[in-house]
């Protein structure tokens, strides 16, 4: 059975750039549009931001370098993973830590998280960066609303006129030149009829626990309590389904299930627990994702691309990096409706390398850069010269390409 509703919805002042999200991807993107001159929206469902990467508890940054030494992913990505360590604990390698000098090579480990050689990842403290994102965000000029969900996008024909948001004070429809999805699940896009590719996830669980009675350096005693599969399938339990990530009903199940398995595995510990902090969003690696212009897979593993919007490196494979094309942000037919995050247009273990918290943020800054160039010039995505976001991109410190 259907229902149709009829409403008058309050319409607020128009902003020039609008992002729907909050994550690693919408900061990102909210930030490089402030810094390109946009006036910037920034809406976020929960009360707190970061996303997976504090909400979710997901605090490992995956390295900005290639493993043998040499930084890939500059611009807001080394920015925000600098933020989050500032005052927090953190494991960030001693080689990395001076950036006035350059790593000594003769130091590199083959170890991620090696305490001297490692690569340019770092474990963070969630909730301090989590003010501090807070702090950057207002500093900087961005409007912040929080606790209020971006439920659909308003079409006009092809353009997204705007957005309609759901919040305490009621319904609302807020204006925008451009608009960001950066919402993880391509809420936006979806719902305007752009094409999507579902994912599929395995059961698992991420939680933190303490359990020192001495606690000298906390990142050694607060970790990851993981449940369940890990990112291949291993350990996914038999006969459990997988799971979408885009049905109420389900996600309430993985939610629940995940912390059952805690659960069960804490009453197993020997060890005496002293404190444990849950993941306040369900940890869904892939839901949907946009079928962009340019779809990236692994056959652009490697390869220079004219029209990169960023470098990023693979976290598992050293040495592997792509060029992300720029139609990786955007569907032909939705003129001023950009994506971020881990929701752009990528498929198979390219997907993979573009979700994490790094790669978000480089794809946030891209989306950024462009919808502010976009809502300036009047231009679609479609039409936008790639040689001039590139260059707005070179001037906020990002690296398009693996050769120079
Ligand atoms: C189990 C697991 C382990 C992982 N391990 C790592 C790791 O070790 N290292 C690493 O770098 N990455 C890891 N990742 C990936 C990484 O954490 C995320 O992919 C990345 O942080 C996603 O950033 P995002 O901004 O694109 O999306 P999200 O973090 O999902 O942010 C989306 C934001 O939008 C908000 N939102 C959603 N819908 C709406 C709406 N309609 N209106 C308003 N707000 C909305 C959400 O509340 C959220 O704040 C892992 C992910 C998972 C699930």
């Amino acid at each position: 059975m259907m229902w149709t509703e009829a409403q008058e919805i309050p319409v607020r002042q128009e902003t020039e750039v609008l992002v729907a999200g909050g994550g690693i991807a919408g900061v990102a993107a909210a930030l490089a549009a402030r810094r390109e001159g946009a006036r910037v929206l920034l809406l976020e469902k929960s009360v707190l931001l970061g996303g997976l990467a504090t909400n979710g508890l997901i605090n490992w940054y995956e390295p900005l370098c290639d493993g043998k030494g040499e930084q890939m992913i500059f611009g807001l990505a080394e920015e925000l993973l600098r933020l989050s360590i500032r005052y927090g604990d953190h494991t960030l390698p001693e080689i990395w830590r001076d950036r006035t000098v350059p790593p000594d090579k003769t130091k590199v480990s083959p170890l991620k998280q090696d305490h001297i050689g490692g690569r340019y990842g770092t474990y963070f403290v969630p909730t301090l960066f989590q003010l501090l994102l807070d702090e950057l965000l207002l500093k900087e000029g961005v409007e912040l609303r929080l606790d209020i969900l971006a439920a659909r996008p308003h079409m006009d024909g092809e353009r997204c006129a705007g957005v309609i948001c759901e919040c305490k004070s009621g319904r609302e429809l807020l204006p925008a030149k451009v608009v960001i999805d950066a919402t993880g699940d391509a809420d936006l896009f979806y719902r305007a009829g752009a094409p999507c590719d579902q994912g599929q996830n395995y059961l698992s669980y991420v939680a933190h626990l303490w359990n020192t009675p001495n606690p000298t350096h906390t990142m050694k005693h607060r970790r990851w309590i993981a449940c369940g599969s890990d990112l291949h399938g291993n350990g996914h339990p038999d006969n459990y389904p997988t799971i979408s990530g885009l049905d109420n009903e389900e996600i309430t199940r993985f939610v629940l299930d995940g912390r059952r398995m805690l659960l069960d595995r804490l009453r197993e510990t020997e060890c005496q627990i002293k404190d444990l902090a849950l993941p306040s969003m369900a940890q869904l690696r892939t839901t949907r994702h946009i079928r962009g212009t340019s779809i990236m897979s692994e056959v652009d593993q490697g390869k220079e691309r004219s029209d990169s919007i960023g470098l990023i490196g693979d976290f598992e494979r050293p040495s592997q990096w792509y060029e992300i094309p720029w139609g990786t942000l955007y569907c032909n037919g939705f003129p001023n409706l950009l994506a971020a995050g881990r929701m752009i247009s990528a498929q198979g273990w390219a997907w993979e390398v573009t979700r994490v918290i790094p790669a978000c943020a480089v794809t946030g800054q891209a989306a950024g850069v462009a919808a502010a160039m976009m809502a300036r010039r009047g231009v679609s995505a479609q039409s936008l010269d790639v040689k001039v976001l590139q260059e707005g991109l070179r001037s906020q410190g990002v690296r398009l390409h693996h050769y120079p």
